[in-house]
């Protein structure tokens, strides 16, 4: 399964957060596949078009797809360097998949912050710095064992390579994440390998006062964070850890009550969720029956058959057809004998790529 790592500075409210999403954790029952370590959490996607599926079929069991999140504690400055205990974070974080980078704007005297004041730019810099520098060491390694492969004996694909990380080289001297190079399709896959901390996708998580939390527009140092993640096109999402740990041990009703009185229409881990899930190209396909209604996982891009193949293999082996409607037809004629009618009901076929929100029957040999 793919997992966001949470990283940033001690003090700033990760400890909070994880015990929010540990607190909010899937039953084990119900996702017997999820692997369940102390520091991965792992919980449900919120949607929304499963909701309106359980009121249309009424079934028996309902099942959201999961996403995991990794603790990545004492990121310190100099972590690259290997101080603390650096260069075990640093390969905690090659094995995510995402990044989930919590920014303290809070301010609280009793508080102690690592570098003396709440200064949340200052504090992205030291982090992305520490994995700037975590990747121009794994860089410069790989370009020390090829070098001459591609300038002496120039072996060709050393040579393509080489190009490459001699790219990356320039923009991590310059201070400046991987990812801000535009790297096609084929120059992505042949970085891959050396899992680089800068290119994987990051969000940005402003943790805030719980007075704060209904109006972050008026909190300055979210401003700053805004404006910074906007100007490296990446998202940042408002929370306050401390409520977020608070509704984790509520029921739904005294959630949603909860967040009206605050003032905000969703959680804030919620939205984390959401958006660690969209930065990885995740979109989610549905199955709907009186049995079960069930939301699954899948890449954008992917077919049919692949799609079958994430509730079973042999699904995909045997694949025939998929009956497809979407969900907001379901949504719009309130049942699949409507939906037929309508005339709304595919029949689809092995290379037809599957869409967010497809409603999947599929037909196959066994
Ligand atoms: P970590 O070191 O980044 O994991 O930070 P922690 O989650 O352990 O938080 C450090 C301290 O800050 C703890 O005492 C938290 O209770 C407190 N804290 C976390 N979030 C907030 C917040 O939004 N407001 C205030 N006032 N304190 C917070």
């Amino acid at each position: 399964p793919l997992t966001a790592g949470i990283v940033g500075l001690p003090n700033v409210g990760k400890s909070t957060l994880f015990n929010a999403i540990t607190k909010s954790q899937v039953e084990a029952a119900n996702y017997p596949f999820a692997t369940i370590q102390p520091n991965v959490g792992v919980v449900e996607v919120p949607d929304a078009r499963i909701d309106r599926l359980v009121e249309l079929f009424k079934p028996k069991k309902t099942i959201y797809t999961t996403f995991e999140f990794t603790d990545i504690a004492g990121l310190v400055k100099g972590a690259s360097k290997g101080e603390g205990l650096g260069n075990q974070f640093l390969s905690n974080i090659r094995l995510c998949d995402a990044i989930c980078h919590v920014v303290r704007c809070f301010e609280d005297a009793d508080i102690t912050h690592v570098e003396g004041s709440v200064d949340p730019i200052r504090d992205i810099e030291i982090i992305n710095l520490e994995l700037v520098m975590a990747d121009l060491q794994t860089v410069e390694n790989r370009i020390g064992k090829i070098e001459r492969k591609a300038t002496m004996a120039k072996e060709k694909d050393a040579i393509v390579e080489y190009n490459i990380l001699k790219k990356i080289k320039e923009v991590l001297l310059e201070g400046k994440p991987a990812r801000s190079l535009d790297l096609d399709k084929d120059e992505t896959l042949l970085v891959k390998n050396f899992a680089l901390l800068t290119l994987k996708p990051m969000i940005y998580v402003a943790n805030m006062s719980e007075e704060e939390i209904g109006d972050p527009e008026n909190n300055e140092n979210y401003q700053k964070v805004k404006a910074y993640a906007e100007a490296e096109n990446n998202l940042v999402i408002p929370i306050s850890a401390k409520i977020e740990e608070e509704l984790s041990e509520m029921d739904k009703e005294d959630k949603d009550m909860f967040l009206q009185d605050l003032g905000i229409s969703e959680s804030g881990l919620d939205k984390v969720i959401k958006a660690a899930y969209n930065i990885l190209g995740l979109c989610t396909f549905l199955t709907a029956g009186e049995d079960e209604c069930r939301a699954w996982t899948f890449h954008k891009g992917m077919t049919a058959p692949e799609c079958a193949g994430v509730i079973h293999t042999d699904f995909q082996r045997g694949f025939i057809k998929a009956e497809v409607y979407s969900f907001e037809d379901i949504d719009k004629y309130g049942s699949e004998q409507a939906v037929k009618e309508a005339g709304r009901l595919r029949i689809e076929g092995k290379e037809y790529i599957a869409q967010d929100g497809d409603v999947m029957h599929f037909r196959f040999n066994v």
